[in-house]
């Protein structure tokens, strides 16, 4: 019998065998109390020491205990658990297994270190805390399987062991014995099977998917993490963000009983950057970032004028006057450890201007922030994409979400098809995306968009799709833009450009980030929190140990060896 199982026993019932963990032990004189707790509730147990029962029960035994079920007096209601009306006289008790001390205190409220929280994950899973998350990432695959059934997609698994696919990190790579000096690599996502499955014939597929990248640690990443991976045959961007739309708000509501009521905002990557200064804006935050490039335009502050010449931009966000210097000292120094040339700023209070420059500004352009109203102006300038973080670390700085939860969902497309990354041209999706204009594409690569789109929530990036290359030839001419020589495109891709020339289907997909979502909805700083059993930001789990050195006996068996190996 669980615990919750009894809230149905009639008061002065026997009640056998509820099993449970020892939350706490008090020993009052003749009486000891204890608190017991199974996987869905806690009950108090009273027993009298003069019974026969084992005297040594510790915190995190697990007993087993019969007795009689009671309901309190009033007065000792503990209304802080669920089952705190009633408790167990205990007639007997039986430990079924003894704990060890604990590394750390079953409690929701612990300060211990993350890496033994991992070492001992399944302690850690016993706090309620930690239960509810991974509560929610049950039924948060519960409700997507339901949506899916109700849409009719086909839930279809792909393999694990693949050939090298680039999305942008770098693989894992597993070691074949059988096939000497060879190797798979884990899927970074099962991107190009999907796609085998529209080429296939397939109208649709969807597959809780695990991921693999092996990226440097970045802040809250997992080298392995679980998305919901989705394609859909003759589907265009729209069909796939409405069927995401109706995936998304039907499991807020059904496995969180969230309602999401307005439909999800759309905006470009462009619009995006000059408002928010970022392509994940948090819109919660109402403040926008304007622009005075034009006010600026004839300014006879050197610096300023010398970045205009180059094509650069003026932005600022207003606060109001009660900014205080100490603030802007602070935001200025955190500005210029992220790169930038530090914070400008003007104050203006009943038409008199203050700040560092405002001797130097001219009437019209003071004349234009008088326009805006009393307030400190947040200035930066430069080249467009290189303020943008600025901007967006400014905004972000300044103004700060309302408490009360609140669940802002955006859409931005239209994104530069390449990034330059060190110099090198970057798919600023994965090079299987179809450009928005195949001639403007082969024109001009570099500034072609691309039919991607991202889906934002609170300013967290939870998925990213888009709609595919189905036509051979434009496939081969994105990976020649892209920088492949012909032997590589044939080598890496040659299988899948021959897959795509027998009459493939337009088709689309997206992917959402399963941990991300469940992670804001339950408000946790990390991913980590609402995954059973993460590794740590470097990659390591302390609870296993790995990932672990290899026996050079079993290496020899796959052909390999160890060049440096530092013990
Ligand atoms: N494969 C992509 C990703 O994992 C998503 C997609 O384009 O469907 O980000």
């Amino acid at each position: 019998m669980n615990i919750n199982e009894l809230v149905n026993a009639k008061n002065n019932a026997q009640v056998q065998n509820v099993n449970g963990w020892v939350s706490s032990i008090r020993d009052h004189g003749g009486l000891t109390f204890i608190d017991l707790r199974d996987f869905y509730s806690s009950i108090q147990i009273v027993y009298e020491q003069s019974k026969n029962m084992p005297s040594d029960i510790k915190n995190e035994y697990y007993i087993s205990v019969s007795g009689v079920f009671k309901e309190r007096d009033e007065e000792l209601v503990n209304k802080n658990t669920q089952l705190g009306k009633y408790e167990i006289h205990a007639s007997e008790i039986n430990i079924i297994n003894k704990s060890k001390t604990l590394p750390f205190q079953i409690d929701n409220n612990i300060d211990t270190d993350e890496s033994i929280r991992l070492k001992y994950r399944y302690l850690d899973l016993r706090r309620q805390s930690m239960k509810s998350n991974i509560v929610g990432r049950s039924n948060t695959f519960k409700s997507i399987r339901k949506i899916m059934d109700k849409m009719d997609v086909l839930e279809i698994d792909t393999p694990t062991l693949i050939k090298s696919t680039p999305e942008g990190a770098k693989d894992f790579l597993v070691p074949s014995r059988k096939n000497n000096s060879t190797f798979y690599a884990l899927p970074q996502s099962p991107q190009m099977y999907k796609q085998l499955f529209m080429m296939a014939g397939f109208p649709n597929y969807y597959q809780i998917a695990k991921c693999y990248r092996d990226e440097d640690s970045r802040k809250d990443r997992q080298p392995e993490f679980t998305q919901l991976d989705v394609e859909f045959s003759n589907a265009n961007p729209e069909i796939v963000k409405k069927n995401i739309e109706t995936i998304v708000k039907f499991v807020f509501k059904d496995a969180y009983d969230i309602k999401i009521d307005s439909a999800f905002k759309n905006m470009t990557f462009s619009e995006a950057i000059s408002l928010y200064g970022t392509d994940k804006p948090d819109l919660r935050i109402k403040e926008t970032i304007s622009d005075c490039t034009e006010v600026f335009k004839t300014t006879e502050i050197n610096f300023l004028s010398d970045i205009l010449n180059k094509e650069g931009v003026i932005r600022f966000l207003k606060t109001d006057e009660s900014l205080t210097r100490k603030i802007i000292d602070q935001l200025d120094q955190e500005l210029k450890e992220l790169g930038s040339n530090g914070l400008g700023w003007f104050k203006i209070e009943n038409n008199e201007i203050s700040g560092p420059l405002s001797k130097l500004i001219s009437e019209s352009e003071k004349e234009f922030l008088i326009s805006q109203g009393n307030g400190v102006f947040l200035f930066q300038a430069g080249q467009e994409m290189e303020i943008a973080p600025f901007l967006d670390h400014i905004r972000r700085y300044i103004f700060k979400p309302t408490t009360e939860q609140q669940f802002t969902f955006c859409w931005i497309d239209n994104f530069p098809y390449f990034e330059v990354e060190n110099g090198n041209l970057q798919p600023s999706h994965h090079p299987f995306t179809a450009p928005t204009n195949e001639e403007d594409f082969i024109d001009n690569p570099e500034l072609s968009t691309a039919l991607h789109y991202d889906l934002v929530l609170n300013g967290v990036e939870l998925g990213s799709g888009s709609q595919r290359i189905s036509n051979p030839d434009l496939q081969r001419i994105v990976l020649e833009k892209w920088g492949l020589s012909n032997e590589e495109i044939q080598d890496r891709f040659g299988w899948f450009i021959e897959a795509l020339s027998y009459g493939t289907p337009q088709h689309a997909g997206f992917a959402i980030g399963i941990d991300r979502l469940i992670a804001e909805v339950y408000n946790q700083n990390s991913i980590r929190d609402v995954i059973p059993f993460p590794k740590t930001q470097s990659g390591l789990d302390p609870l296993t140990d790995a990932p672990s050195y290899i026996n050079e006996n079993i290496l020899e068996e796959y052909n390999l060896k160890y060049i440096n190996k530092d013990e």
